[in-house]
């Protein structure tokens, strides 16, 4: 670990030992990583790659952990984050987007550049890897709908390589990038439709203030706990089910939008995982349907 901080230091890695996990999370949960590295290009971001792979660490590669719950014992390895590598840019219709650059920021572009198709990104508090990984998606739209490509480094063969299109294997919040972990997203090329800014605008507004109004976003969380089972909402079921308020230490389900749990302080992952399978069980017992963790414990 000493020699492989000395090493990236060395090519001007920002690197920091024993880093609170819980200080990046938007859960506010999780212990320590031995070593965090935050690469700020893409030339940074292939070298901590190639690195880690020369190296053996244990490693994990995380954008804004907002969709991660990190176990309370930390983790004994090193965690990679791709917050710090930022580039983004637009030609005609198309965006060059970097796997750190947070999804607010590609919506902003999107709207100054009068492109449609991006709107649903606005208030995802994710980067464009996790959202590839995850194949994030709001009001109607999801990445699938516009990530015309992504580019990885395959921390097998040490290569880099791009798919394309259906490739991708974008489905309900999973993509090609869940069944290889060993890919990692360095970027993508996202291709919007020409449109009215004016209109691009109120959409993005109207989108913020639905969440705002519907989403607990005045506590610590990781979204929406469940995936969507086929028929139904997750959320719905959950209140149907009177689990609203619901309370295992700090982690509570949210009274405001049953789909969330929220820390309302000193929740611990051990505490997340309980509720999760207290709500799952409960689920299925009353109503027979079987919730599918969209969280993600690390
Ligand atoms: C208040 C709130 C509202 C939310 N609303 C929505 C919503 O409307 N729709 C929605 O889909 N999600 C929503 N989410 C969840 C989350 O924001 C998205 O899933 C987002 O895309 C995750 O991005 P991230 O950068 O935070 O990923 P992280 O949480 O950092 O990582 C998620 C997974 O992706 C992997 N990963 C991250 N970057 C890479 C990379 N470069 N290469 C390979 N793997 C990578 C990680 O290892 C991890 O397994 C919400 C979350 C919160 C807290």
């Amino acid at each position: 670990m000493e020699h492989l901080q000395k090493e990236l230091a060395q090519a001007g890695v920002r690197t920091e030992k024993n880093f609170p996990l819980c200080r990046h999370s938007t859960f506010r949960i999780g212990g320590c990583a031995r070593l965090a590295l935050f690469p700020k290009t893409r030339e940074e971001l292939l070298y901590c790659l190639a690195a880690l792979k020369q190296s053996e660490l244990r490693f994990l590669v995380i954008g804004n952990a907002s969709n991660v719950v990190f176990s309370d014992d930390g983790f004994d390895g090193a965690v990679l984050f791709t917050t710090a590598f930022r580039s983004l840019e637009h030609r005609g219709n198309r965006l060059q987007v970097g796997a750190g650059v947070p999804l607010h920021a590609v919506a902003s572009l999107a709207e100054r550049a009068s492109l449609g198709g991006a709107e649903f990104l606005h208030g995802i508090p994710g980067t464009l890897g996790g959202a590839i990984f995850m194949n994030a998606g709001a009001f109607g739209g999801c990445m699938a709908d516009i990530c015309e490509s992504s580019e990885y480094f395959d921390m097998c063969t040490g290569k880099v390589a791009t798919l394309y299109g259906r490739e991708q294997e974008f489905a309900n919040r999973t993509s090609f990038y869940q069944k290889h972990p060993n890919c990692i997203v360095l970027g993508a090329t996202l291709v919007l439709r020409e449109g009215n800014r004016e209109e691009i605008c109120r959409l993005m507004r109207d989108y913020m203030e639905r969440r705002r109004r519907t989403q607990p976003l005045e506590y610590p969380s990781a979204g929406s706990v469940f995936k969507r089972p086929e028929g139904y909402f997750a959320g719905k079921l959950i209140e149907d089910c009177g689990l609203k308020g619901t309370r295992v230490g700090g982690a509570e389900v949210s009274v405001k939008h049953a789909g969330f749990i929220v820390n309302r302080g000193g929740a611990t992952a051990k505490d997340v995982r309980c509720l999760v399978a207290l709500i799952q069980e409960r689920v299925l017992k009353e109503t027979g349907v079987s919730l599918e963790c969209e969280i993600r414990f690390l």
